[in-house]
């Protein structure tokens, strides 16, 4: 499941959103995109993949979010 948007490495290109093919994400002018909607990520690591900037992580785990955080 989608875990992280990183603030520091995300330019705001949005390729992950475009990518997702479960509407997760929404667009944030300016801003990294939001994780709009977790419980529809079906782990396909697509928006991993497709990230310039590797500023996503998604867990393996993909039956509910596993609390990591950025650290
Ligand atoms: S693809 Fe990566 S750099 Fe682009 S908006 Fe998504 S998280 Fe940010
Ligand atoms: S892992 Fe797949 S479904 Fe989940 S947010 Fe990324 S692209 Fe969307």
């Amino acid at each position: 499941m989608i875990e992280i948007v990183s603030d520091g490495r995300c330019t705001a290109c949005n390729i992950c959103v475009r990518v997702c093919p479960a509407n997760v994400f929404d667009i944030v002018a300016d801003a990294p995109p939001r994780i709009a909607r977790q419980d529809d990520c079906q782990t396909c690591f697509l928006c991993e993949i497709y990230c310039p900037e590797d500023a996503l992580y998604v867990a393996p785990h993909a039956e509910g979010p596993t609390g990591i955080t950025e650290g």
